[in-house]
């Protein structure tokens, strides 16, 4: 970022000039957590004092038998409910909050406490919950939404299949209408088709909402789904085979299971039938023609889990990295600039080098998650609610849920590294931390296979065509555009046209610019995302031309997609943050945040510096360059490291860590 308080890159005159005239800020750490709780302020107090009175939870973790913890989880799920801290999405009318972003902050931060907790809650509220609101009409509103928002109705959502967790439209129960009973036999095909890993099922639920192949007549209208119930006092019912997954690697509080259907009926009105209907006779009806269509819209009402997932792995990775820090101003260990005593670890150049970028990479997706949350709620309250901003919701919920868990694994880890062998013992949270978030990069969506959903809205500008095209579909819609096409419309072209104005230097624009202009940082990561796109559609092209099989063509070129939507993200993420630090007043706070973009920034462009230097948009000397910059941010970064955890505000009881982070 270039503010009055950062020095160029190179030693100049102006540049000592500059960097004298650097006054360390002061963190406001109160408004510094202000700003980061933003408008639902209050409802992330309410959830933390929820987590407070709750703090049993974490040693219960550890000392209940499974069974046990399971039944700990479920009544502090219910109690939690009754605060209304879980409902804040549903419609008032029915018990809840009516306000989507509120729910979204309710449930990031449960992200701070134990995650089988926040994940029943997922279960239940966003996932069962969410599928009845967004999939169901009136009468299943009427029906189930008070009660599962109370807690009183446990429910589960059944989607996956052992055969099948990714490709959904692949799955193999099968619901077939009986129109002389006016009703749906709900059949598992084989053991492929068994439902697997379902959250709530194993234990709790009465009721499932099963996505199943709906058969009407004769004719396969694809995946529907239908609400049945599995258990009634207990036992499950009639037709339903229920066994348990068992001891996982972590969540254990949280009973995931499998489920069979032998011929179990349910009437025609347990289809959600939202998007589509059966009438009594026998007759199927969609207002959305196009099955692909109708398919991937109705997934798309069932994105809000992904932001939610997201947006837990970001404060998750928050909870590591204030442990780590607060331990690292403490814990001294070998003498280095001091006879006297050692040295604190975080006075170690390295121990800095590996905690504060991706503390700030913390904050930029941060404030990354704020925005895809904020659209969330505008689509989902009708404030912008056309099928390109839904598209474009979709895809950067994908894209903020790839990033986000991806950034809390490798945090967590580091974190654990960082505070030595007491970071391995379970009082001091990171074995938990450890465990229960590991799955995050996979449920809700599979990062990759995500991350090649975010390619595939690049590709074709989320066009009409979009949610018509399957892979195929998409590499040949692709091939089908001239590759300036392709760039034109991803808006890329003309981000990075613009700023090659506000940068000096012409084309000479990543030589002449200062390493801490946030405009140049951005117009390398536009620069990168350009180039990989036209380069993937490019190669799909030319396959294409060569008369080889789409699908062939997809999969030569795929580690290229994949590496163009990171690319692309990775923009957003920084956008995100030097938006948010360019909105704030001068002052401390904005120097304080500029510090960390820079950081971050700089940090993403050296983590590609190969490609970079590849592409020729990086010479060996400013790549150096930014090493040394990074290596000087941290170091300013180093008074304010405490305060800058401070400001997650993780309450102290769910830290634990008693000898690692002082009183
Ligand atoms: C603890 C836990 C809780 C869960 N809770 C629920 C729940 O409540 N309800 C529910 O319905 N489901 C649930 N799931 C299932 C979860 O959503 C799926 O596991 C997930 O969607 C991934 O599917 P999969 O396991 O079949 O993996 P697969 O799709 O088989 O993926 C395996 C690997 O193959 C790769 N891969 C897949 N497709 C491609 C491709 N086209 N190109 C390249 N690589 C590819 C993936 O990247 C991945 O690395 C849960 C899972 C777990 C572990």
């Amino acid at each position: 970022m270039a503010t009055e308080t950062a020095p160029p890159t190179t030693p100049t005159p102006e540049g000592v000039e500059a960097a004298s005239r650097y006054v360390q800020p002061d963190v406001d750490v109160p408004a510094l957590t202000a700003l980061l709780d933003g408008k639902y302020a209050e409802v992330r107090s309410l959830v933390r004092a929820n987590l407070a009175e709750h703090a049993d939870i974490l040693v219960q973790a550890e000392t209940l038998s499974r069974d046990e913890f399971r039944e700990r989880v479920k009544e502090v799920v219910v109690e939690m409910a009754t605060t209304g801290q879980t409902g804040m999405g549903f419609p008032e009318e029915y018990g809840g909050g009516g306000d989507i972003g509120a729910s979204i902050a309710a449930f990031e931060t449960l992200a701070y406490g134990d995650l089988s907790v926040l994940v029943k809650v997922g279960v239940q509220f966003g996932l069962f919950g969410g599928a009845i609101l967004q999939l169901g009409t009136r009468e299943h509103h009427d029906a189930y939404l008070a009660d599962l928002i109370a807690g009183r109705l446990m429910g589960c959502f059944a989607m996956t299949e052992t055969g099948h967790g990714s490709n959904v439209q692949a799955l193999g129960t099968v619901a077939t209408y009986d129109v002389a009973t006016q009703e749906f036999v709900i059949t598992t095909h084989g053991e492929q088709a068994r439902k697997d890993y379902i959250g709530n099922a194993a234990r709790h639920a009465d009721v499932a909402v099963v996505f199943a192949q709906l058969e009407v007549g004769g004719v396969s209208e694809g995946v529907h789904a239908f609400v049945v119930p599995i258990r009634e006092g207990g036992s499950p019912c009639a037709g339903v085979r229920i066994e348990d997954d068992g001891e996982k690697m972590g969540l254990n509080g949280v009973d995931n299971g499998r489920l069979w259907f032998d011929g179990v009926r349910v009437p025609r009105t347990a289809l959600l039938n939202r998007f589509a209907d059966v009438t009594p006779a026998g007759v199927y009806e969609s207002p959305i023609e196009n099955p692909n269509r109708r398919f991937f819209t109705m997934l798309g009402t069932l994105v809000q889990g992904r932001v939610c997932v997201g947006g837990a792995g970001i404060n998750a990775a928050k909870v590591a990295l204030t442990i780590a820090t607060k331990y690292a101003v403490r814990r001294r260990q070998f003498e280095a600039s001091s006879d006297e005593q050692e040295e604190l670890l975080l006075d170690y150049g390295l121990h800095q080098r590996r905690l504060f970028p991706l503390l700030a990479r913390t904050y930029a997706l941060h404030f990354a998650q704020e925005v895809v949350a904020g659209q969330l709620h505008d689509v989902f309250s009708g404030i912008s609610d056309d099928e390109h901003s839904r598209r474009e919701l979709e895809s950067r919920a994908a894209g903020t849920k790839a990033l986000g868990t991806w950034h809390a694994t490798r945090t967590i880890q580091e974190c654990r590294e960082a505070c030595g062998g007491a970071g391995y013992l379970s009082i001091n949270r990171f074995a938990a931390l450890k465990a229960d978030t590991d799955v995050f990069t996979t449920f809700e969506g599979d990062n990759h296979v995500l991350l090649q959903l975010v390619a595939k809205g690049l590709l074709t500008d989320y066009s009409s065509e979009f949610s018509d095209l399957d892979q195929f579909g998409m590499v040949r819609f692709v091939a089908g555009l001239a590759v300036e096409t392709v760039i034109e419309r991803t808006n890329v072209h003309k981000l990075l046209e613009r700023v090659k104005d506000l940068l000096p230097g012409g084309d000479e624009w990543d030589q002449a610019a200062g390493l801490l202009d946030s405009d140049y940082q951005l117009a390398m990561l536009r620069f990168r995302e350009e180039h990989m796109l036209a380069g993937v559609a490019r190669r799909l092209k030319r396959g294409i031309d060569q008369k080889m099989n789409p699908g062939v063509v997809f999969s030569r070129v795929q580690d290229h997609v994949i590496a163009a939507a990171r690319a692309h993200v990775e923009r957003l993420v920084l956008e995100a943050f030097v938006d948010k630090a360019r909105s704030l007043p001068d002052g401390d706070l904005k120097v304080t945040l500029n510090l960390l973009c820079d950081l971050h920034g700089l940090s993403t462009i050296e983590a590609d510096r190969a490609w970079f230097m590849e592409h020729g948009r990086l010479t060996v000397p400013r790549s150096k360059a930014i090493s040394r910059e990074i290596a000087g941010l941290c170091r300013k970064i180093r008074p304010l490291a405490e305060d800058l955890v401070d400001a997650f505000d993780v309450p102290v009881e769910m830290l634990r860590a008693p000898d690692l982070i002082g009183d």
